[in-house]
């Protein structure tokens, strides 16, 4: 059995699903109230292969919320991931995706050192951050859609916001080592750690966000960001793809502008229908089909009954483990949003 990790995108957000997601007595509470509430298995999932297998699993909601992390809420924040993996665990789950910003409070805080949760002793191997997939699935939007929308990756200038991170590295290595993209730019915070990339591909411009947004033909963002950023389209070139790998979304604002396309990031679409209710909560505009790919990795862990923690730690994704994703990926019948 498989199993998800996720959270809401933000304290509105989680009251108005509460009673969808059957917490009808959560939804006029606000933080104090979520920070103290316990995770809950809240969905049971069938999903079928396209090459016929059937596979079962569970959505474990951890009731951690992004404002957690912006108010300094880190004691609850790590709790709710520590808990929702012992939840998972305790629930005999083989192989679980740790969600959103569950991996990125795992890796931040160093929970690998708390394997003792009450009486359940974590088991690392039974876990993925679901991240190897999630930028595989980026890049093939990066290459499938760029074309589409009149831009040729030989003479492109693309740009990874959070290029640093787990996703955004191996993003960036792909890019570098799988197609013939003209330009990378480098965009991250911690000026150490862009340097250390930049060293590792033996190339990329490393740049602040401002200055390489009217710059860029292609932007990807994957920075872990409780709250998305306001941009002004007037900045950007035209014809500009925005692939945006977020979660919560990385821009805040819709934009609608001629010749700036914008992508919803590191989403799947089945071929099949998921008998789940999950994606309807968290507002995909096909439920029935599309979910995150790091959700998918663990769902394609159990229909290969890889019981490992495929991705794990830090800034380890090598475009071998892409590519062997990738390949499994089609295998079931999932590809990139395209559209
Ligand atoms: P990491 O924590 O590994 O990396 C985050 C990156 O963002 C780092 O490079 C960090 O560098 C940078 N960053 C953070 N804040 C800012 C900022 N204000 N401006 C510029 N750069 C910033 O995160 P992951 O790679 O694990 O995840 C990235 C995003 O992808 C998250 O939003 C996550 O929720 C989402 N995600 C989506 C999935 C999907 O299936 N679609 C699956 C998993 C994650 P620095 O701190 O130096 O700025």
């Amino acid at each position: 059995m498989f199993g998800l990790i996720g959270h809401l995108t933000s304290l509105e957000h989680a009251q108005l699903v509460a009673r969808d997601l059957g917490y009808p007595e959560y939804a006029d509470q606000g933080l104090d109230f979520w920070c103290s509430a316990p995770p809950q298995i809240v969905d049971d999932i069938t999903v079928t292969s396209v090459t016929g297998q059937k596979i079962q699993g569970k959505y474990v909601e951890s009731c951690f919320l992004p404002e957690m992390l912006a108010t300094r809420r880190i004691k609850a924040a790590t709790r709710k991931v520590i808990n929702a993996m012992a939840h998972a665990q305790k629930h005999g789950i083989n192989i679980t995706a740790l969600g959103g910003f569950s991996s990125i409070i795992f890796e931040n805080f160093n929970l690998h050192q708390i394997q003792q949760v009450r009486n359940v002793t974590l088991e690392f191997e039974r876990f993925t951050t679901g991240n190897t997939h999630t930028a595989y699935v980026i890049c093939q939007q990066v290459e499938q859609a760029a074309p589409t929308v009149g831009i040729d990756l030989a003479k492109a200038t693309v740009a990874v916001c959070g290029a640093t991170g787990d996703i955004g590295s191996a993003v960036c290595r792909w890019l570098n080592a799988k197609t013939d993209v003209a330009e990378l730019l480098l965009i991250a915070r911690n000026q150490e750690r862009l340097q250390d990339l930049q060293d590792e591909l033996g190339r990329g411009k490393i740049m602040d966000l401002n200055e390489a947004l009217p710059q860029a033909d292609v932007i990807v963002w994957v920075a872990s960001m409780p709250k998305g950023v306001e941009i002004d389209p007037v900045a950007l070139k035209t014809p500009c793809l925005l692939i945006d790998g977020g979660y919560p979304k990385n821009l805040a604002t819709k934009i609608q502008s001629p010749g700036i396309h914008v992508l919803n990031g590191g989403i799947v679409e089945h071929s099949l229908d998921i008998d789940w209710k999950i994606m309807n909560i968290v507002n995909m505009d096909v439920p029935a089909r599309q979910l995150f790919a790091c959700f998918a990795e663990s769902m394609l862990l159990e229909f290969e009954k890889w019981y490992t923690n495929f991705s794990w730690g830090r800034n380890r994704i090598t475009v071998e483990k892409m590519e062997q994703i990738g390949q499994v990926s089609v295998k079931h019948g999932f590809r990139p949003l395209l559209a």
